[in-house]
């Protein structure tokens, strides 16, 4: 009776075979089986769990990988509250302040990107959003002028934005629009003190009706637990983003989150790997804070489901030399993907919906069904 109470708990069974030919007809893993990758540990578990998300990737996307990079077109003085964030002007930080960069600025920038080997551009601007005049037709000269001198996929991060602001923007050109959820619904309040989960979700509902494709995704490592992991990304699958950028935090100095330091390798390879099993046929894209959280665990990181990587510098921290990331494609037998991105189809749930727990309900419950 006592050794009995003393047993491990058994570890939950996870079926790959299973799991890889749902995923091969576009169909995501349940909430149950989501949360069970969180339990994953032993050596046999991890490659077990590698094996079945390399396989996935490589059947969606084959051995192409997104390339995308980014310009900080505007940066600090942030009147929001996001509390890892050094450009938000609650907290006292490092961060570069200066207002939008001109049009050609940011243009030289995305051609000198592209021909250092990005695919997709993304112009980001600190704010609540983005409406001035001024500032959107900045932003329609810089589209139209990367359009017309590169060959990169065109997109902007800017906040909470207006369905027409957007469809000006996507009429000179822009093509994505990034927007984070940044947590699970029932974290973002303890992260985002400004603004709503719902006041993100409307900007990224915006963006899907006019067609964009939309990245979407969040920054693990901030106090979240795993199962609230599974929930951001059951509810990025019920919005049908086109891409994930996976963000792990690094904590600024100066910021509420200064100090923490939450995850370790393996947990980052885990959580790629769980959101390449949600959403089997989405673009997964690894962007911040890799460098400093995966660490040696990168060498796994496209095994682990991701199909895209940023390159360069992030917003106000300096990424990898990009010629390092370049030539470990290459070593992966990997090849970087020219744009357009191909359209995906939905990576869609178990069609079971009966239980309280099941992925089907918490997107309903997160969408507000
Ligand atoms: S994440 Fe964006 S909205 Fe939030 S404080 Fe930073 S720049 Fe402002």
């Amino acid at each position: 009776m006592i050794r009995s109470l003393l047993r491990a708990p058994a570890r939950p069974a996870l079926d790959w075979a299973s799991i890889a030919a749902r995923a091969a007809r576009g169909i995501g893993i349940s909430e149950a089986e989501g949360i069970a990758i969180g339990a994953l540990e032993t050596p046999e578990e991890i490659s077990a769990l590698l094996a079945c998300t390399d396989g996935i990737r490589t059947t969606h996307k084959g051995n192409a990988i997104n390339t995308c990079g980014i310009t900080n077109a505007r940066s600090g003085r942030c009147p929001e509250k996001c509390n890892f964030c050094s450009q938000s002007a609650h907290f006292e930080t490092a961060a570069p302040t200066y207002t939008t960069k001109s049009a050609d600025l940011i243009a030289a920038e995305a051609k000198a990107a592209f021909e250092g080997g990005v695919r997709e551009f993304s112009i980001v601007m600190a704010g609540r959003s983005i409406h001035a005049d001024k500032d959107l037709t900045t932003l329609e000269t810089a589209f139209r002028t990367i359009r017309a001198e590169t060959g990169l996929q065109t997109c902007a991060s800017l906040g909470l934005m207006k369905k027409k602001d957007l469809a000006r923007l996507q009429a000179a050109g822009m093509e994505s629009m990034h927007h984070n959820l940044e947590t699970a619904r029932s974290h973002h309040a303890n992260i985002v003190e400004s603004h709503t989960y719902d006041d993100e979700r409307e900007t990224i509902i915006a963006a899907k009706e006019l067609g964009m494709y939309v990245c979407s995704g969040g920054i693990f490592g901030m106090g979240e637990t795993w199962a609230q992991r599974v929930e951001l990304a059951l509810d990025l699958r019920a919005l049908n983003v086109d891409s994930v950028p996976v963000n792990f935090l690094n904590p600024r100095p100066g910021t509420p989150m200064e100090g923490m330091k939450e995850l370790t390798p393996l947990d980052c390879l885990k959580i790629i790997a769980m959101l390449r099993l949600v959403m089997p046929t989405k673009d997964i894209i690894v962007c911040g804070g890799r460098e400093m959280n995966l660490l040696h665990g990168q060498d796994n990181m496209f095994k682990a489901g991701a199909n895209g990587l940023m390159l360069g510098n992030y917003l106000t921290t300096a990424g990898s030399a990009l010629q390092d990331d370049l030539d470990r494609l290459e070593r992966d037998g990997l090849v970087v993907r020219a744009p357009p991105h191909q359209p995906h189809p939905p990576s869609v749930p178990p069609a079971v919906r009966s239980t309280g727990t099941d992925m089907g309900a918490l997107a309903d419950k997160n969408a507000g069904v």
